[in-house]
């Protein structure tokens, strides 16, 4: 490999060179008051100092529970929410500050797939106008019949019978909707994929096909993951690198298996302790760790490498058990 391996700002990056640099990610929501003058009483500091490295091709586990500020990071950084200071080095340009055009180019190489297959997709609108809807967003592919068989081709990629285009979404199954979601977002090509909780709402027998679907496309398609979890159970088998998210920061990052196999930070151990053991002698002595005890309250947004890779947030209360 070449040391001169830097990409030029805005091209496509090669594979395991960091394609997304979080730094110092900060996004508050200002907490009003008042019916008619409203004024600022504080802020919900959503997502607090957060800096991590993606690099491309790799998929990066981002768990916590219900509102650690995981939803606010993946916004934060695809610019759906304007973060409230920090960077967002995408392919090697400053998402916060490049101009408006620039940002709505670099829009089709970032894309959402949500958790709630439902929700996020329009009911009023078929399988097909949903999937076309960002390239008529983005004029791209102007051509109808060029367009249609795109989206055709992009439903068999998920499989899905293209058959079913002109369906709307309540005649799918909740995995069926979640590929449709998939589709929509691979529709303009993208590098780099934000998977909001894609699995959680669906059964477990269906979590593995949407699981290995995203796998498959990764590989195909060289696609950059930032996957997010509310637990640690199908990590495992999906991330490389896992960062552990709590009120807003990140309280350990490390490798996933080194992370599983020896967690510092006693809301990782917590939210390891809630994972089921196939074993079931092992599952029977498995004890539930509470996952917000006072001691770690106040974080601290400085990390320690306590061993190569393996991240800790240096507040003391943990390293003192
Ligand atoms: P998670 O995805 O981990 O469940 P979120 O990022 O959705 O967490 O939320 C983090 C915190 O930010 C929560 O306290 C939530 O209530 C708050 N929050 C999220 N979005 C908004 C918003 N648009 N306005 C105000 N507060 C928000
Ligand atoms: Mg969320």
């Amino acid at each position: 490999m070449t040391t001169l391996s830097r990409q030029s700002p805005g091209q496509p990056v090669e594979k395991g060179m960091p394609i997304l640099e979080v730094r110092n990610l900060v996004k508050h929501f200002p907490v009003m008051t008042g019916m008619i003058f409203q004024r600022q009483i504080g802020a919900v500091k959503a997502v607090d100092d957060v800096s991590f490295t993606i690099h491309a091709g790799e998929t990066l586990g981002l768990v916590g529970e219900s509102g650690s500020g995981k939803s606010t990071t993946g916004r934060s950084i695809l610019q759906l929410h304007q973060p409230t200071s920090g960077e967002v080095i995408f392919e090697g340009e400053d998402l916060v500050t490049i101009d408006k055009d620039h940002l709505r180019r670099k829009r089709s190489r970032m894309q959402m797939i949500f958790q709630d297959p439902y929700a996020s997709l329009n009911a009023r609108m078929t399988v097909g106008r949903i999937v076309s809807e960002p390239l008529l967003i983005h004029n791209t592919m102007p051509n109808p019949r060029e367009r249609a068989e795109y989206v055709e081709s992009l439903l068999e990629r998920v499989g899905l019978d293209p058959y079913y285009i002109n369906r709307f979404p309540h005649a799918f199954s909740g995995g069926q909707r979640q590929r449709i979601g998939i589709a929509r977002a691979l529709a303009l090509n993208p590098a780099f994929i934000v998977a909001d909780e894609p699995i959680s709402a669906l059964d477990v027998s269906i979590q593995a096909q949407v699981v290995n679907l995203l796998q498959d496309l990764q590989e195909e398609l060289k696609l950059t993951y930032l996957f997010i979890a509310h637990d640690l159970s199908m990590i495992r088998y999906i991330c490389r690198r896992v960062a552990v998210m709590y009120k807003g920061k990140i309280v350990e990052f490390a490798e996933t298996n080194e992370l599983y196999d020896n967690p510092v930070h006693p809301y990782t151990r917590a939210l390891l302790s809630a994972v089921p053991i196939p074993d079931p002698v092992a599952e029977k002595k498995r004890r539930r760790l509470d996952p917000d005890p006072e001691a770690y309250y106040e974080e601290s947004s400085h990390m320690t490498e306590i061993s190569p890779g393996h991240w800790v947030s240096s507040s003391k209360a943990h390293f003192s058990k």
